[in-house]
């Protein structure tokens, strides 16, 4: 192919690439596809996102595509290496032996145990400011990044820096900042499109809540500040022990609600008994002193109501979690209409 038809080619990739960047909504699905696209359309071993942590004046890599994970552990100062370079200035570069570079860090490499030999490395910037820089690096069979590459890299990384905007917006209006799970009003938004389709589908639905055991004990005793650190830590252990479609909401406080789309009640039981377990046996340590946690949970299932509507299976879980809080905590209970009577009873 000649060079002008290969430069076609990838400009068409680009195109692709990025109406595919500006459809994915969730920040690190986003990141983790644009790397995976920087990769292929830069033709290169590797790339990178490194982002400016603006507190501390340092770059950090967010996002990694060829290379070894272990680079995370890594911060540099912001004007170090040839990417704290390109932050300082603004200006991409092009650096085709590393070797002769006299701002590339041997240190990354040692750490991370990957060879750089070339290397291509663009400004992030959102509306003029530098907020990270983008990395390509060692472009296959040992060829060199040239400038059409450059200005075609120049291109994508502003319109990366749009998708990530977007997508920030977007996680600001669904998430909660303090334990990145989702707010409530996207919970029951999306309990309430996937109730009608179960009952149309007569497929299965469960929904567990949860609700952290003696919390108010937990602030008094450690601080507000440990109390948050465990809300945090919390949500992203659960958040590792169910599955990719499973949804996990902060209703309030430090009361969340899994929903698990297409799960019977048995897997859901499964299921929440493994988070409590999990949670119970985690050492949640805040500055140096261990916190005691667990919680206790109720489960709904729709195949055992399915007349019924999802608020009141909303409310169903929520019962069934007050049974467990009333019967010691640290437990999992399911939603039964025996259940119902005896809170009524009470
Ligand atoms: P139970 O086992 O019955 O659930 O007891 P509890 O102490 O967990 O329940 P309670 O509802 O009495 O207390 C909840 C506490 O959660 C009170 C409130 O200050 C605290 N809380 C709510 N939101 C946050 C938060 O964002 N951060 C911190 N640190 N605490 C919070
Ligand atoms: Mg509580
Ligand atoms: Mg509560």
């Amino acid at each position: 192919m000649k060079d002008s038809q290969i430069l076609i080619k990838k400009l068409y990739q680009t195109m692709d690439t990025l109406a595919l960047i500006n459809s994915v909504q969730d920040l690190d699905q986003l990141l983790g596809l644009i790397m995976k696209s920087i990769k292929e359309v830069m033709d290169a071993e590797a790339s990178s996102l490194m982002l400016l942590d603006p507190t501390t004046n340092e770059l950090y890599f967010s996002t990694i595509e060829g290379g070894s994970e272990k680079v995370k552990e890594i911060r540099i100062k912001a004007d170090q290496g040839i990417a704290g370079q390109v932050c300082q200035t603004g200006k991409p570069l092009i650096v085709n032996d590393v070797s002769q570079s006299k701002f590339f860090l041997k240190t990354v490499d040692k750490f991370s145990k990957f060879k750089t030999k070339s290397m291509m490395c663009v400004p992030l910037k959102n509306r003029g400011k530098t907020i990270g820089v983008l990395q390509a690096l060692n472009k296959h069979n040992d060829q060199k990044f040239d400038e059409d590459d450059l200005n075609l890299f120049v291109a994508f990384s502003n319109q990366v820096a749009v998708a990530i905007d977007n997508a920030k917006l977007y996680n600001m209006a669904f998430y909660d900042a303090l334990t990145k799970a989702f707010m409530r009003r996207y919970a029951e938004a999306w309990l309430e499109t996937e109730y009608a389709r179960v009952q149309r589908y007569h497929t299965d639905l469960a929904v567990v809540m949860f609700d952290i055991d003696h919390f108010k004990k937990i602030n008094d005793t450690y601080g507000h500040q440990a109390g948050d650190y465990v809300l945090r830590e919390l949500s992203q252990l659960v958040k590792a022990n169910i599955r990719g479609a499973d949804v996990l909401s902060r209703m309030g406080g430090e009361e969340f609600l899994i929903c698990m789309p297409e799960t019977s009640l048995d897997k859901a039981l499964q299921s929440a008994e493994r988070v409590r377990q999990v949670i119970a046996d985690k050492a949640f340590i805040y500055e140096g002193t261990p916190i005691p946690v667990t919680i206790s949970l109720g489960i709904a299932s729709f195949s055992q109501f399915p007349e019924a509507e999802w608020k009141k299976f909303l409310k169903d879980a929520d019962l069934a979690l007050y049974h467990s809080k009333e019967h010691g905590r640290n437990q999992v209970t399911i939603y039964s209409r025996q259940i119902k009577a005896l809170q009524k009873a009470a």
